[in-house]
């Protein structure tokens, strides 16, 4: 069952909220960095919501900023190194300016021993607050102003859903809508089971509320955000979930990260072949092509049941665009187990991957692991992996020429203002000539030109 925040602390936290804005007054800045994965960036529009609603503006200039705040990534090891190096990089403007407020907040924070390094060493961040004491920003924001202490409110992990933190989205086209919080799988290199707590959904009627709002604002794009979104259980399953969404009016296009495959259902696989406005676009981790390495990785499945799965959402929907997760090097993993991972790539066909080379993180049960491989033999794998991946996208992409896609645009072209750029249904990027402004509407598109990443082609 879902057990939500008291009513009574959201009305409180609003209290704080219009004390810290009568308090800062007018012209106060924000700059707001949201480093790691979709569901940061989700929790980000309820900071950057929060913040807006107590009076500050955003600026994306350091030198313009009165509040900075880092929402943090804990995933990898390196994401921990560039944050701490960057915070350190704050410390000279805060002694220009000792009204500055910083905060560091999101997974990184909830990793044993943060409170402490931050308590210690990093005296001049003014707040430090866990994935858990989101909502709590403006009573923090108040205590750091009326105390002028570092405020740390990093909470054990109790497993609540908050509702009714405002949100700010960041885009008029597309939206994050986070279904359920937390993991329960513990596969094991990761920390998210750790710095995010066990698994807990939202109320479907809660959810279903906030895709109308935002069918109602004029987006037409919806991503449903878990971190395992398809053990989602508010009340329906995640299949009857992504079918009522796909019912409301004005939502075009919905997608959904992360799917574990242990937990994807036949009745998912239905819902998206049947439903013309669930996109025919999967992401579906897999992580190795080595039973041996899955199993040490506690993932639960086998590749022969990952295949099964891949085979019948191929058979249900012929076109449908496919991505994953891959980890290189995990400890233990060696040639041969590479090998396999590779074979698994080619018999996929994904249209592309995300791979990354194994961090080991502290508290885990990997981290204590024996490797098999040295860090060079690893980068070599890594690379090799990212050539054949490479010349698998072309492939794919090259088969679309001639083909007409529906394109949700998303605006100018970075690099060509004449251009306009946007996501077929599978996901892709496409770039076509316009010198009209079309964001936020879906376009017809025949393709005449692909690289590995994008596609390009022609307006019709
Ligand atoms: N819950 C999601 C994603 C979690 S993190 C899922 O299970 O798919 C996103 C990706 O980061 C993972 O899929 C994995 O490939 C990668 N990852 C997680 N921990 C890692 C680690 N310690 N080292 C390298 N990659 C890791
Ligand atoms: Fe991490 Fe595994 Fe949970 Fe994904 S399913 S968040 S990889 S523990």
């Amino acid at each position: 069952m879902t057990v939500k925040t008291d009513e009574k602390e959201i009305l409180r936290q609003k209290g704080f909220a219009e004390k810290v804005k009568n308090i800062i007054g007018e012209g106060k800045k924000y700059l707001l960095i949201t480093l790691g994965c979709q569901q940061n960036e989700s929790d980000s529009e309820k900071l950057h919501g929060m913040l807006s609603e107590m009076g500050y503006t955003e600026t994306e200039l350091i030198d313009e900023a009165d509040l900075i705040l880092y929402n943090t990534c804990a995933v990898r090891e390196n994401a921990e190194k560039k944050l701490f190096g960057r915070i350190g990089a704050l410390k000279p403007y805060k002694e220009k300016n000792p009204d500055l407020i910083i905060g560091v907040c999101g997974c990184m924070t909830q990793q044993k021993g943060m409170d402490e390094r931050f308590r210690r060493y990093y005296k001049y961040v003014d707040m430090v607050f866990g994935t858990y004491s989101l909502y709590a920003l403006p009573e923090i924001l108040y205590k750091v102003i009326e105390d002028r202490a570092q405020i740390r409110d990093i909470r054990d992990i109790d497993g609540e859903v908050t509702e009714g933190i405002p949100i700010k989205r960041q885009s008029n086209v597309k939206a994050y809508l986070s279904v359920m919080y937390g993991c329960n799988n513990f596969c094991s290199y990761c920390v998210v089971p750790y710095v995010r707590g066990r698994e807990r959904s939202r109320e479907y009627k809660d959810v279903l509320d906030e895709a109308k709002s935002i069918a109602s604002s004029g987006i037409k794009e919806i991503m449903l955000l878990g971190q395992n979104v398809n053990s989602y259980n508010g009340g329906l399953s995640f299949a009857e979930l992504v079918a009522k969404v796909s019912e409301i009016d004005g939502i075009e296009r919905i997608r959904f990260m992360s799917s574990h495959p242990k937990d994807i259902s036949s009745e998912l696989i239905d819902v998206m072949a049947e439903r013309k406005n669930v996109c025919n676009q999967l992401h579906l981790p897999v992580q190795s092509g080595s039973n041996r390495i899955l199993k040490i990785m506690n993932r639960r499945y086998t590749v022969e049941k990952y295949m099964g799965i891949i085979d019948e959402v191929k058979r249900k929907i012929p076109d449908v665009t496919l991505t994953t997760d891959i980890i290189v090097g995990f400890p233990g993993e060696t040639n041969e187990d590479f090998y396999k991972t590779m074979e698994l790539l080619k018999a996929v066909r994904y249209d592309s991957i995300f791979s990354f080379i194994y961090s080991k993180r502290k508290g885990t049960p990997a981290a204590v692991m024996e490797d098999c491989l040295t860090e060079e033999e690893k980068h070599i794998n890594f690379d090799k992996m990212l050539k054949l991946q490479n010349d698998i996208s072309l492939e794919k992409n090259k088969a679309m020429i001639g083909s007409v896609q529906s394109v949700l645009v998303e605006g100018e072209s970075k690099t060509d203002k004449l251009r306009q750029c946007g996501r077929s249904e599978g996901g892709k990027l496409v770039h076509f000539a316009s010198d009209k402004d079309l964001t936020g509407e879906i376009v017809k598109v025949k393709i005449t030109d692909v690289n590995t990443w994008t596609l390009s082609g022609d307006m019709i």
